[in-house]
Order: structure tokens, then C-alpha cells, then sequence
């Protein structure tokens, strides 16, 4: 799309080319008009020729003259002529152009709806008074009217759709037609724009201009977003900035709107970054009063909404979506409970995982059923009947697994749900169809969504093979894992994370590795977390941060795709 610079001169060559008038000689000659039912095009040629210079109308053909005038002078007769047809009528070099005002608008609307804001430079000259033109006062007012119409609502229609080429908004919010109660969300959306494309200096200009002094919260979210991107193109602007606009409570606004849009990782960097400004500008009681303000949103319920996948032959039957609903009802009160968080059913989808006893046809088939949909996380349920008596089936089926969750393959958690036709739900039954035994595995396998790990205490949920009990309580390193991550993106994994989560959750996995004599992979997780780390560190221009994780994750030597990222980074 175009820069700003590049429109703004192509308006200035506009008003250049309309400032020509015909001039009091061309406006005095007599000129006479005999038309009954002409269009107004040729009535508009035909006085062309009288004053011997082209006089060209715009959408005007459809228009039907019926006039009688006798040696009147020419720019009497387009007085007439303008204010009875609504022409907006004036001289571009040596023609004048005389355009219908409801074709001209509609031209321009439809070239706006494109992002060609230059559109607006055939009209705007006239409309602000820049140029001459015939007839009355009232018709620039009128077009000026319909141009400020126009824009407003294009200008709607892109604050609807939250997108918006960052010139085309301050060069929209620049212009005088514009409906100003509109201005500072434009810029808002402008100076974000400009922000994602790196044009730091250009956003901070736009800032000044239109949103020093306002306090909406489209306004704080792009200030958060300028404030974060300034420090960290090293701008000597950055302090200055901070200081002028800085509250604790704009902060905790901003954060709040960081939560709602559900980008935690980039919430708590911001109010982090705000607490550094604080303490290194010696402004304590404010980096008291932030530190209060992270540690009540980290302690905040988190809902999580949930998408259950559920076969499709199941669902036919009525039964199931309760049956579904009361599974993850249970998984939510426990981790209500543990670690305030809670899940809740907003769709149900049906799917048809496959047979195989893999766990990547069932991810593959899980995403095909999504779609394009995208859930914040996704529960498969795989529901099998087996026409066979409990006892029988163990042997039959000794490696089926139960539930598979993991944080590194996206936000889906499969879990297998058995039920038998020969047994009644009140029989003492074998280990893998207790009571209870399906919402255990959900607990156990959403934890490990949370980064938590096997461990070998017994009366942890997070043993690795369930037994004659069911557990619903937590270890307390597994604990603390699954609070650090509370906030994670089950679609990004650990990379969602910030530096101190991810540095306690590193911490937690050293205490686990020594915990459990059984293989529980927390070194390869060490590594991702570091891995982690080193991305985090080297986008925020800490290399040589960045390095030592990556020496980290070198030193662990796993897992292999964690392994040759670090590699690649390294040698980069
Ligand atoms: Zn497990």
C-alpha cells in the first residue's frame, strides 16, 4: 500500500492542478441554452463550445435538461446549472470538469473501500475549499457533508475488522472529514501497525500528535504496545516516554486487556518491563504497587475454554454429552481446587478416531475434524464398548494406553473411555475400570499438558501407572510445575512462557530428575525450557543470555528437535 509521504504529495499535486479557474473573462461571455430534454452532458459540451474551451461532465448523461436562457453570462448560467443538478463544477487545467456530486462520491467510496485513501484527493480540494467552484456555498457544505459520511463509515467498517494499513490510519485520522470521536481508536490501530512493522519513530510520532492526552483503553493498548517496542529498539525516547505516560494503574488497565485477549506471555513482559523502569528510576513505592498488581492477575482464576471431540457413533446417543460434561465437570474441580483453574465445555464436536493404537493418527484425525477451528484446548474422548466381560479384557489389551497428554504437540489431549456391556457401574472391578478411573486419567494427562512429570510417590496422581486407588492430589514439585504454567499456551507449549515461570519450572524439573528412579524425561524437558529461554533472551536483545541457555540445552544433547534448533541458533 502506499506511504503516507507518497499520498500526501499526490493530494498537494491535486490541489495544484484544480487551482486553474476559468477566470472573470471565460465567466462574463454570453452564452444562450435552448434544451428540451438534452442530457446534461451535451448541454455541458454545447456551452463548451460557445465560450470555446471543454467543458466535460462527470456522471451527467443520465441527467435531462429542459432550459431556456438568452445571452446570459457563462458563469451565471453554471451557478444555475450546479445548484440545480448538484454539480460539483470547477476548472482543472484548461477544462472545466463538471461532476455529478452522488456519481463523484460513489467513485471515491469505492476506490476507499479498497485502502486507496488518494481517492479523496478528487473531491477534498472542493470540499475544503481549496478551489473554485460554481454555484452556491451550500453545495461545497453538502459535499463536505457526504465526505465526511463516507469516510466515517469505511473508517467504522475498519475499527470493526481490527485491520487497517497503519498509513491509511493517520493519513484517515489527519484529515478534517473525519468524525473525531473516531480519531484516537484510527490511530490506536495506526500506531500498532506501525509498531508490528518496526517503524518505531514514526509510531511515536503519530502518538504525540493524537494521543498524549487521551486515557481510552484502545489508547493503553497501544501505548503498552509503543512503550514495550521503544525500549527495545534502544530508543533514546524510551525513558522520557515512560515517564511522561507511566501509571501504575495504566499498567494494571493495560495488563488487564493483555488477560481479556488472552496474550499472557506479552502482558506480564510488559508489566515486568514497567517494574524494571520503576526500580531502575527509583520510583519504589510504584514498583511496589506493580509487583501487588502481577502477583493478583498470576493469582487469578483462569477459565479455559474447552472443545470436546467426541465419537461420532457415541454421540448419537443422548446419554453421552452429559456423560462428557460430568468427566471434565470432575477434571475442573480438581484443578479448581489445586490450582484455580477451570475448564469449561463451550463446543462439542464430533470425530471418528481411528483404530490404531497410535497416538499421531489420532492427533491427525483430531485436526481434520477441527477444521479451521482453533480451540484454546481440544478434548478427544475416545469411547469404546466392549461386549466382554472386564476381566477378560485386561490381558486382551495389556498395552492400550488410558490418556495421552503433551505439551509439545499442540492443544490436544486424547483420553479413552471404556465401558463393558456385561457389568453393572457398581461391581469391584479391575484397575483400568474403577469408578473414577477416566476422570483420574483426565487429571493425570491434563498435567502433563501443564509440563508436569511422572514421579514415583504412590499417592500422587502423577504416578506413572494408576493403580487399585485413585489418586486426586498432587505431589508438590508437580505442583509448583503446573502453577508456573498456568498461564501457558497449550498451542505454543513452553515458548509461551516468561523468563521467571520458565526459570522455577527449570528449578522444579532438577528437584524431580533427582526424585524419581523411573525415567521421567525432565532432562529433555530442561531442555526445552532453556531452549525456551534462549528465544525469549535473543528477542529481547540479550545475546549473551541467549547464549548460556543455548550451552544448556548443547550440554543436555535432548531431545533431537530441541537439540538441533539450539544447534542451528548457536550457529547463527
Ligand atoms: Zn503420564
Amino acid at each position: 500500500m502506499r506511504s503516507y509521504l507518497a499520498v500526501a504529495a499526490c493530494l498537494s499535486l491535486s490541489v495544484a492542478a484544480f487551482a486553474q479557474p476559468g477566470g472573470p473573462d471565460v465567466d462574463k461571455r454570453e452564452v444562450s441554452v435552448e434544451a428540451v430534454n438534452r442530457p446534461l452532458t451535451d448541454v455541458l459540451a454545447d456551452l463548451g463550445r460557445q465560450i470555446g474551451a471543454g467543458v466535460i461532465g462527470q456522471g451527467t448523461d443520465a441527467t435531462l435538461v429542459t432550459l431556456s436562457l438568452s445571452k446570459t453570462p457563462f458563469g451565471d448560467c453554471m451557478d444555475l446549472l450546479a445548484d440545480t443538478f448538484s454539480l460539483i463544477a470547477g476548472w482543472e487545467g484548461n477544462a472545466l470538469v463538471a461532476r455529478s456530486m452522488t456519481h463523484a462520491v460513489q467513485a471515491v467510496d469505492r476506490r476507499l473501500a479498497d485502502g486507496e485513501i488518494d481517492a479523496l484527493a478528487t473531491l477534498m480540494p472542493a470540499a475544503n475549499g481549496q478551489v473554485a467552484l460554481y454555484g452556491s456555498d451550500g453545495l461545497r457544505k453538502q459535499l463536505a457533508g457526504k465526505l465526511q459520511q463516507i469516510v466515517s463509515e469505511r473508517t467504522r467498517e475498519w475499527l470493526a475488522l481490527g485491520e487497517i494499513d497503519p498509513d491509511l490510519a493517520i493519513m484517515l485520522a489527519s484529515i478534517q472529514l473525519q468524525d473525531p470521536a473516531l480519531r484516537p481508536a484510527l490511530v490506536c490501530l495506526g500506531v500498532r501497525g506501525l509498531v508490528r512493522d518496526g517503524r518505531v519513530d514514526a509510531a511515536l510520532e503519530a502518538w504525540n500528535l493524537y494521543l498524549r492526552g487521551d486515557r481510552s483503553p484502545a489508547t493503553t493498548a497501544a501505548w503498552a504496545e509503543l512503550f514495550t517496542a521503544l525500549h527495545y529498539a534502544a530508543s533514546p525516547y524510551a525513558v522520557a516516554f515512560w515517564q511522561q505516560s507511566f501509571s501504575p494503574d495504566r499498567v494494571a488497565d493495560a495488563l488487564g486487556q493483555y488477560w481479556s485477549a488472552k496474550r499472557y506471555q506479552d502482558g506480564l513482559h510488559f508489566a515486568r518491563l514497567n517494574l524494571r523502569y520503576a526500580t531502575g528510576t527509583g520510583r519504589s513505592s510504584d514498583a511496589a504497587r506493580l509487583e501487588q498488581i502481577i502477583a493478583t492477575t498470576l493469582g487469578q482464576v483462569r477459565t479455559i475454554d474447552v472443545t470436546c471431540a467426541v465419537d461420532a457413533d457415541a454421540l448419537t446417543d443422548p446419554r453421552t454429552e452429559n456423560k462428557v460434561r460430568v468427566r471434565v465437570g470432575k477434571l475442573s474441580d480438581v484443578y479448581e481446587r489445586e490450582f484455580g483453574i477451570r475448564f469449561r465445555v463451550t463446543d462439542m464436536i464430533a470425530w471418528n478416531p481411528p483404530s490404531n493404537n497410535g497416538f499421531e493418527p489420532q492427533y491427525a484425525a483430531l485436526r481434520q475434524a477441527l477444521g479451521t477451528r482453533k480451540p484454546e484446548l481440544t478434548l478427544g474422548f475416545i469411547l469404546e464398548v466392549f461386549q466382554m466381560h472386564p476381566s477378560q479384557f485386561q490381558p486382551m489389551h495389556k498395552h492400550l494406553w488410558i490418556g495421552y497428554g503433551c505439551p509439545h504437540v499442540g492443544a490436544y489431549l486424547l483420553t479413552r473411555d471404556f465401558s463393558f456391556e456385561y457389568i453393572t457401574p457398581t461391581e469391584a472391578l479391575e484397575w483400568t475400570f474403577k469408578p473414577g478411573a477416566v476422570e483420574e486419567t483426565l487429571v493425570h494427562e491434563m498435567a502433563h499438558m501443564f509440563g508436569a512429570l511422572h514421579v514415583d510417590d504412590p499417592t500422587s496422581v502423577m504416578r506413572p501407572t494408576s493403580n487399585s486407588r485413585v489418586e486426586w492430589s498432587f505431589d508438590e514439585v508437580n505442583r509448583q510445575i503446573i502453577m508456573a504454567g498456568k498461564w501457558r499456551d497449550f498451542s505454543v507449549g513452553v515458548d509461551s512462557l516468561d523468563i521467571p515461570e520458565l526459570l522455577t519450572i527449570i528449578d522444579r524439573y532438577h528437584a524431580l530428575a533427582g526424585q524419581s528412579a523411573t525415567p521421567n524425561g525432565a532432562a529433555q524437558e530442561i531442555a526445552r525450557c532453556h531452549l525456551a529461554l534462549a528465544k525469549l533472551y535473543s528477542a529481547r536483545r540479550e545475546p549473551l543470555m541467549a547464549r548460556q541457555h543455548l550451552q544448556e540445552v548443547l550440554a543436555i544433547g535432548e531431545p533431537k528437535d530441541v537439540l538441533v534448533e539450539a544447534q542451528a541458533m548457536f550457529a547463527g
